[in-house]
């Protein structure tokens, strides 16, 4: 799992997202600013699950 974060590609908008994408990062191709301009990609970063990081044992 990535944790991506998305731009808008429009300097003047520039609204972020962050988008949790398991293997296809390809399928970030088709997100769209609300504004309707493309998404670039800013950040990609591994993400685990929360619980994973939960107790561990002393
Ligand atoms: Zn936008």
């Amino acid at each position: 799992m990535f944790l991506t974060t998305l731009i808008c590609s429009d300097e003047a908008c520039a609204q972020e997202l962050e988008v949790v994408v398991s293997h296809a990062l390809d399928a970030l191709d088709d997100s769209a600013c609300a504004c309707g301009c493309t998404h670039v990609v800013l950040d990609v970063s591994a993400w685990e699950r929360a619980e994973i990081r939960a107790l561990t044992p002393a």
